[in-house]
């Protein structure tokens, strides 16, 4: 490494130099190939040579329609949009042959992957490749390279790329994050000068908050790929399912000092549901791109640093589908170049590496092709001899919309779900034809379904790139059962369809709402919106053999702002855009407390503000912000933390502090937030937010200090050992008081909480203050340290106080996790509405 060191540096200033005085094609494409003059080069459509601007999204799709268009080797297809409306495009790249049976090839292709697949023959067989770009916007490398691939592909002549082109159907997507590289490109290109300066200070290289990461709430879409809740996972997962690739790749970046990765990762943090030969695969594609890298001089490493757990991740979802997922990782310029330890690292070097590791990809597939398909093959031949016999069934009485949400995932990854025959009970637990779903155990993608529902606890590594659980059925807070027999089943469900809801019934005395399913609070929040007064019941009551829980929304008919009939045709409204059952009731004179009873509390529309901007976790804040806005449909305010001294507070009933480091407040900004809690409003703060209510006095606070001793760990274990003492992401399991505000609409004692920090907060003396409470042995499903469990039993991830006539509340764990954490969303709602009544 000494000894190449200084050759490497000569080498980068080389390619720092030829960029600025003149950038060429021929700098990134192969020597020996010649071009086609019919195709446009991405300067005749984009205005430059890829590398001297950073591509913004529109650009980058003229020159994709434009190629696909111009070559009879390209198609493209329109999947859909963004949340900023931009065109989620994928192109077809393929010989002209193969492009006129395509249907035909896609058939066979998927034919592989069903029973009796023996009798196809490989030999003649494409292989089918799916190389996706930049899904972090600001690693933008790998979109820049995308425009450098796609030429290649639909002007280089002769028997090599025709061979390649015979063989492999490519399913080529340029921008796997249209919004974060569009918003990027941007910033990259503002601050570009002249005289390219990679002074690592300038403002280039220092985007603001939030950065171009994410997508458009600021989610991390390489995390996504399993729960496939944001439009541009389920564009990728639908072409997934479609086409059932061999390989797929991801192009990111990593810091700039590093040189390039790929895949394999660290062996020992592969998910044991992933086959040994899958890794022996990767490995061997690795071969290919070590070859094109030595032959480019540029440096690399691979089985390090990152890992194949979660399959979630671009890289690692195709694992348990049969497929090979390939992550690909360059030092990043962030802007046009950059000084590092490694010389000047120019935005052109790193194109070319992503450029080249595209066309190894290519090159390992075409060499490889018969040997990838049939290991495709037998992963579900396999997968079928394995597969158990018996089902998983999955519901709630009471939520049909969360029960329905997860259905919803389900169905986008092909997965065969059925309705339940009859209603039937199973460790206690009730199963109700409107709102419970069966899994067959076997079926195609059986080891999908087994990696989305198992609950894992052993693990052979204690260090995780990502979550080390997932399991689907906690993470809704549904009933479920691992096994049950086929008999339970109903029909087989081949257009998933909302739970039934019924008309509401005309009333002129009141109107109820259960506050259990998912989407009740957006049906509070609409009527609340409309002026109508409601209230929330502190009590059970029931009616005619009918069970009203806590938390039961009562809407009086008297002394409201819409006549009778007017109301009843606004509920009826409210019902079918929240699909929740609103009823019709027409006597006070209930059992347990009767309607005129002060145990029904006034609520107040909430009026909502989100603190955002630098020093605030932009996944955590928008999370929110998408919850609200997506979800709920309702208005939300982010307010950013430079203007936050600005900002007239009265405005709002609620304030939420998503997790934050650092301080992202002032002196004066918390004087002026106690204020506004002690004049009435709900604080509402996440995770590290903890330390800040303890440290300022907003609340009462007793967090556990951290007592770790390292013994017999060397220098060389001591990060390994830190890392292990972590929570990157697990599933905790706490007792529930349903009687207090902050349970309400939860049917069950116990509930299933996300957690990825390490703050362990005690439990009150009094345990009525105490409504959440982690259980003994909480460990649900996950990775934790034997000293953290211990140190996690009986805390409390939930805490309230009263401030003045305001509250301060707060939550330890990420109620929200990236959008699939449906089960505890209703614990966000019920310190926005019941705050108040804590
Ligand atoms: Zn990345």
């Amino acid at each position: 490494m000494q000894r190449l060191l200084p050759l490497l540096i000569f080498f980068l200033c080389f390619s720092a130099f030829t960029q600025q005085e003149e950038l060429s094609l021929d700098y990134y494409l192969p020597q020996d190939v010649s071009y086609n003059e019919e195709i446009p080069k991405p300067q005749d459509i984009i205005g430059y040579i890829p590398g001297e601007w950073h591509v913004t999204h529109d650009l980058l799709l003229n020159y994709m329609r434009e190629l696909a268009r111009v070559s009879p080797r390209i198609e493209v297809e329109n999947r859909g949009k963004t949340y900023e409306g931009r065109p989620l495009i994928l192109l077809i790249i393929t010989s002209e042959e193969n492009h006129n049976n395509l249907e035909e090839i896609r058939e066979n292709h998927l034919a592989l992957t069903r029973e009796n697949a023996s009798s196809l023959n490989t030999e003649e067989m494409p292989i089918v490749v799916n190389q996706g770009f930049s899904i972090h916007g600001n690693e933008a490398s790998g979109s820049n390279a995308a425009l450098l691939a796609a030429y290649h592909l639909a002007a280089a002549e002769g028997e090599e790329v025709q061979e390649l082109l015979d063989n492999t159907i490519i399913l080529f997507d340029p921008a796997f994050n249209p919004d974060g590289l569009q918003r990027f490109s941007y910033w990259a290109n503002t601050h570009k000068s002249e005289n390219i300066n990679p002074d690592p200070q300038d403002r280039e290289y220092d985007e603001v908050w939030p950065g171009g990461r994410t997508n458009h709430y600021w989610f991390d879409m390489n995390r996504d790929w399993l729960p496939v809740q944001l439009p541009e996972s389920q564009a990728r997962i639908e072409t997934f399912h479609k086409w059932m690739p061999n390989i797929l790749t991801d192009h990111h970046e990593m810091g700039s000092n590093s040189s390039f990765f790929f895949q394999p990762g660290i062996p020992s943090r592969t998910h044991p549901l992933t086959p040994d030969i899958n890794q022996e695969l990767t490995k061997e594609i690795g071969t290919y791109h070590a070859a094109a890298f030595d032959e480019l001089g540029s440096f690399y490493y691979t089985e390090e640093n990152y890992d194949d757990f979660y399959y979630g991740k671009g890289s690692t979802f195709p694992d348990i589908n049969g497929s090979i997922g390939i992550l690909f990782e360059q030092g990043s310029s962030r802007g046009h170049a950059q000084e590092t330890d490694n010389g000047i690292l120019t935005f052109p070097f790193t194109i070319r590496n992503q450029f080249t590791a595209a066309l190894s990809t290519l090159e390992a597939a075409k060499n490889m092709r018969e040997k990838i398909l049939n290991y495709q093959r037998n992963f579900y031949k396999n997968a079928r001899n394995s597969a158990e016999n018996g089902a998983y069934v999955f519901g709630s009485e009471k939520d049909a919309s969360s029960a329905y949400e997860l259905a919803k995932i389900l169905e986008k990854h092909k997965i065969e779900i059925h309705k339940i025959k009859e209603n039937f009970e199973s460790d206690g637990k009730n199963f109700k034809k409107n709102s419970a779903y069966v899994v067959p155990k076997n079926q195609r993608q059986h080891r999908l379904v087994k990696a989305m529902f198992e609950r894992r606890t052993e693990f052979e590594d204690s260090l995780f790139y990502d979550i080390s659980a997932w399991t689907l059925p906690l993470a809704f807070n549904l009933d479920y059962a691992e096994d049950v027999k086929m008999n339970k089943a109903g029909e087989k469900i081949k257009n998933l369809e909302k739970p039934e809801i019924d008309q509401v019934e005309i009333s002129n005395y009141a109107y109820v709402m259960h506050w259990h399913d998912f989407y009740s609070p957006k049906a509070l929040n609409m009527i609340l919106e409309k002026g109508l007064r409601a209230k929330v019941g502190m009590q059970p009551f029931s009616l005619e053999n009918k069970e009203y829980d806590y938390g039961t929304i009562l809407i009086p008919v008297q002394n409201q702002e819409l006549e009778a009939d007017k109301m009843h045709q606004f509920l009826q409204e409210v019902s079918q855009k929240s699909n929740v059952q609103i009823e019709g009731i027409n006597t006070g004179l209930t059992q347990g407390v009767n309607l005129g009873s002060n145990q029904f509390r006034a609520l107040q529309p909430a009026k909502v503000a989100l603190i955002v901007g630098e020093g605030i976790t932009p996944y955590d804040a928008g999370e929110i912000w998408h919850l609200f806005d997506q979800r709920y449909d309702m208005k939300i305010t982010k307010l950013d933390t430079r203007n936050f001294s600005r900002a007239d507070l009265s405005r709002y009933t609620d304030i939420i502090l998503p997790n934050s480091w650092g301080s992202a407040l002032d002196d004066s900004d918390i004087d002026k937030l106690k204020e506004w809690v002690r004049d009435g409003g709900t604080l509402i703060g996440y995770r590290n937010a903890a330390r800040f209510f303890e440290k300022e006095d907003f609340m009462d606070l007793e967090i556990k200090k951290d007592s770790l001793v390292a013994e017999n760990i060397s220098f060389e274990e001591q990060r390994d050992f830190r890392g292990a003492q972590g929570i990157g992401g697990a599933i905790f399991e706490a007792n529930i008081d349903r009687s207090h505000p902050a349970n309400f609409g939860y049917t069950n004692d116990k509930l299933p909480l996300f957690r990825n920090t390490t703050i362990f907060v005690e439990a009150d003396k009094q345990s009525y203050n105490n409504p959440i409470q982690y259980t003994e042995e909480p460990l649900l499903s996950g990775y934790i340290s034997a000293p953290r469990l211990d140190s996690i039993a009986g805390t409390v991830p939930f805490k309230h106080t009263g401030m003045g006539r305001g509250n301060v509340i707060l939550f330890t764990d990420n109620t929200n996790f990236r959008a699939f954490w449906f089960g505890t969303n209703k614990l966000l709602m019920n310190a926005i509405f019941f705050g108040d009544e804590m």
